[in-house]
């Protein structure tokens, strides 16, 4: 854990804490599962179901058969008593409002069966693919299904909706090896939309980066040093950027996974002509661009002054857009290329004070939007994660009853950790998830804040 630990959590795990939980109806905060290496997918089995007509429930037999993970029909269930690790359902085929029942039948014999940080998990076709009114409706619905079923779990258990439009079945597999894990541990009743992309298959999905090269922007600390670690954990040569100022912190990231330290203030005139000269003579090319690095400089907009304003746009916006540009014009992309940029809630449910940032964190979203299309003709995908609360010294400098609310207002009622953040991007990242393109999903617990 971070700076300022989660009394809270540790209280209430213990045999008197969660007594009194359970009688005051206070928040359970729950220890999330995380990933280690050579961890087993879940903890238990997988319920599995689809209504008729489906698309994807082969795609979803074939990723628990890769992974050794049973898979249960829902009447070999609901009279056990062995608690199940995830628990999937197929909505594709659902064409009209009236056949939604589907979902409550299947759900209700064994919602109370998933276990501690199990998974559930709607497939669906995307509104927009669908073939007539009705059918929009139906899979629009299964929206508002998700999100209210996610805050009905317990335990740290987490409910995420993912669209799959026709031909993007053969993508799917890297993003429910995401969802299914404990890597996803923080995101929680988001909507993720696949397409079909140009993704190939690791060989070894623990190393999914290897043979490939990624920059991160602001690792010298943070959300930054958990994604360049990640990066590195599944292969990657990691190039950590950071300021100047950052030194030795910097230095001690990129020694302790075997990558290079490059010192340069994304905001310098310089900086796009200096990263791509950086690529070009020791790579070549790039496989993976994390904007990352960011600020804050709140104030109320009555007090904010021009300097707060331009540092924290030039920063968090205008930066990664030249940055991009740079990349883009000098074909710096490799093959399967990916670029992730880090939003934040306060961009999409806007924040008292941050006017400044919250433009920034929003037109973040529109460089997704608008890189998208682009990116995907040239067989690379551009995607962004919004980090809700999460533990780091931005965080711990907060006044404790701000802090507390941040924590608790959320669906599993704790602040995330950094490497939630970094397993997002290492998903949006593999060489597997060339159909995830032009997503933004929080990484936020389901925050209450903007939901
Ligand atoms: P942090 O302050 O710990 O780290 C940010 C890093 O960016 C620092 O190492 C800093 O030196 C670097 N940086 C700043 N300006 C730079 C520049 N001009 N050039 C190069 N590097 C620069 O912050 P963090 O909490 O780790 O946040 C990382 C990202 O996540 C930021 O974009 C932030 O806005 C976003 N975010 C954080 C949270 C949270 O709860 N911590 C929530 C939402 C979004």
């Amino acid at each position: 854990m971070s700076q300022a630990a989660d009394r809270y959590q540790q209280l209430s795990s213990t045999p008197p804490g969660k007594f009194l939980v359970g009688r005051l109806g206070l928040p359970e905060s729950t220890p999330l599962r995380r990933y280690k290496p050579g961890q087993p997918l879940l903890e238990g089995a997988a319920v599995v179901g689809g209504a008729p007509e489906h698309r994807l429930l082969s795609t979803v037999e074939r990723v628990l058969k890769n992974t050794n993970t049973p898979a249960l029909a829902p009447e070999a269930v609901a009279g056990a008593a062995d608690k199940v690790g995830a628990i999937v359902f197929d909505a594709s085929g659902i064409t009209k409002s009236e056949d939604l029942s589907a979902l409550r039948e299947f759900f209700n014999p064994v919602i109370t069966k998933l276990g501690r940080s199990g998974r559930l998990i709607v497939l669906g076709t995307p509104p927009e693919h669908a073939a007539d009114r009705r059918h929009h409706v139906a899979q629009r619905a299964l929206e508002g299904f998700v999100r209210s079923a996610a805050k009905e779990l317990r335990h740290g258990a987490t409910g995420n909706l993912v669209y799959v439009a026709p031909g993007g079945e053969d993508d799917l597999e890297s993003t429910l090896r995401f969802l299914l894990s404990s890597k996803s541990a923080y995101v929680d009743g988001q909507v993720i939309r696949i397409n079909s992309g140009e993704s190939s298959t690791p060989r070894d999905w623990e190393q999914p980066q290897a043979g490939r090269v990624a920059a991160v922007t602001g690792a010298s600390r943070g959300i930054g040093a958990a994604i360049a670690e990640t990066l590195a954990r599944d292969g990657a040569h990691v190039i950590a950027i950071d300021i100047p100022q950052a030194g030795d912190a910097l230095a001690k990231v990129a020694n302790r996974i075997g990558g290079a330290a490059l010192h340069l203030d994304v905001t310098a005139d310089d900086a796009p002509q200096s990263l791509a000269a950086y690529l070009t003579e020791r790579h070549g090319t790039v496989d993976v661009v994390v904007h990352n690095a960011g600020i804050t400089r709140d104030r109320t907009l009555a007090r904010m002054k021009p300097e707060r304003w331009d540092a924290v746009l030039d920063v968090n916006l205008s930066a990664q857009e030249r940055l991009n540009d740079a990349l883009l014009i000098g074909d710096l992309l490799g093959d399967g290329g990916r670029i992730v940029t880090v939003s934040s809630i306060g961009g999409i449910a806007g924040n008292r004070g941050q006017t400044n940032y919250g433009a920034s964190k929003a037109g973040v979203i529109g460089i997704v939007e608008t890189l998208a299309p682009e990116l995907a003709q040239r067989g690379a995908t551009i995607n962004a994660v919004a980090p809700g609360f999460i533990e780091t010294q931005m965080t711990a400098a907060m006044p404790l009853f701000v802090r507390e609310g941040g924590r608790r207002m959320n669906s599993l009622a704790q602040g995330g950790l950094p490497i939630d953040v970094a397993e997002t991007i290492a998903w949006f990242a593999s060489p597997a998830s060339g159909g995830v393109n032009g997503n933004v999903v929080r990484v936020c617990g389901q925050s209450l804040i903007g939901a």
